[in-house]
């Protein structure tokens, strides 16, 4: 079948939008007709080449839709059924999946950064028959994608679509950053570097955790009304204003957590002084391939503290996301706040920009309806 698609054909250089062909689903996998998509940072960085995938691939990885077609062997969805796409399909089988840590499954992963499905090919073609990849299993930048029916999370109908994408990737990196890597206990005090998608779910998990204070730091002025709408304690522009001290004047020495979701080393190394004793730095973040930091170790032993990193919130996806889904319908995760603008396809150039230059509060996401 025709499909539109958003295809990442250079490194650094506009998306491509185009009609493409897509083949009908084989075995365990699911034809979605994807409703809404957020546009998450980690897509930026694969743009700008930070993170490494093969390429040319299909866009997105933040999905949410309603199954189409099955193909043979399918027991998880059926036709009809609303779904979130993840990207990160645990094969159940390799070390990581025998330890409980799906989310950094080793047995999917050549297929994952080579653009493929899980038997190994892909299901698009552009239009001179030339095979384009899967990104990330989602490729949720395209009104319909074939994808594996473990990828494929079923939620409760009456669950909005448009925040259901984002139980995809920054729900789930962000709450699982909390509750799965840091455990935070009420009255543990908390910093958060950087209010994306990723970001404001750490700070709106550790505010339902009890955390306090709660303090929230951005080089963007303007997102101090988010933060405070979010539950943050206090707000530190650290364009502005040198975080460190202030932190631990407020803390009386430092937090006992900190997060970095931006993936700067300069952010980093300010998150890392503002920890105290015991305390963890958490670094969810991505940063560029390359990027080295330099930080005084002796404190390490001496302090006993620890730097932690984390992929996709240490999740378990078919266990945590359907509890994700739950805790939205009933507790105020501020969803409908994350997400403060839906744009079309045709406009993911100027999105792009937009995130490049900073320029986006909140999630945005793509509505194919
Ligand atoms: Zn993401
Ligand atoms: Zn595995």
């Amino acid at each position: 079948m025709k499909i539109k698609g958003v295809v990442l054909r250079e490194i650094n250089q506009p998306y491509s939008i185009e009609e493409l062909e897509l083949e009908p689903p084989k075995e365990k996998e699911a034809l979605v007709r994807y409703v809404y998509t957020g546009y998450c940072h980690s897509d930026l960085h694969n743009l700008l080449g930070e993170v490494r995938m093969a390429i040319p691939l299909v866009a997105g990885h933040e999905a949410a839709g309603v199954v189409e077609e099955v193909g043979p062997g399918c027991t998880r969805v059926k036709k009809g059924d609303h779904v979130v796409a993840t990207w990160m399909i645990p094969c159940g089988k390799c070390p990581k999946c025998l330890k409980g840590m799906g989310n950094i499954c080793s047995g999917n992963f050549d297929n994952f950064v080579n653009g493929m499905l899980l038997d190994g090919t892909s299901r698009i073609k552009d239009k001179n028959g030339n095979m384009v990849r899967h990104g990330n299993f989602v490729s949720g930048l395209s009104n319909y994608m074939v994808v594996p029916e473990s990828g494929l999370i079923p939620i409760p109908r009456d669950f909005p679509l448009e925040y259901a994408c984002l139980m995809g990737c920054c729900v789930p990196t962000g709450w699982g950053s909390v509750t799965h890597c840091a455990k935070i206990q009420p009255g543990d005090s908390v910093a958060i570097w950087g209010l994306g998608g990723i970001g404001l779910n750490i700070l709106r998990a550790a505010v339902l955790r009890q955390a306090h204070p709660v303090i929230a730091v951005d080089l963007d002025e303007s997102k101090g009304d988010l933060a405070l709408e979010f539950g943050a304690t206090h707000f530190i522009c650290n364009s502005k204003e040198d975080p460190v001290p202030r932190i631990q004047q407020l803390t009386h020495g430092g937090v006992d957590f900190a997060f970095e979701a931006i993936g700067d080393p300069g952010a980093i190394v300010q998150a890392y002084w503002t920890i105290t004793s015991g305390g963890k730095l958490i670094v969810v973040g991505i940063t560029p391939a390359d990027e080295v930091t330099h930080l005084p170790l002796q404190v390490l032993a001496f302090g006993n503290k620890s730097i932690l990193g984390n992929l996709y919130g240490m999740v378990s996806t078919d266990v945590d996301i359907p509890k994700l889904v739950h805790l939205a319908m009933t507790q105020d995760l501020k969803l409908d706040k994350l997400v403060t603008h839906k744009f079309r396809v045709d406009e993911i150039n100027e999105v792009v920009h937009k995130m490049h230059h900073g320029q986006i509060r909140g999630r945005w996401v793509c509505a194919w309806e």
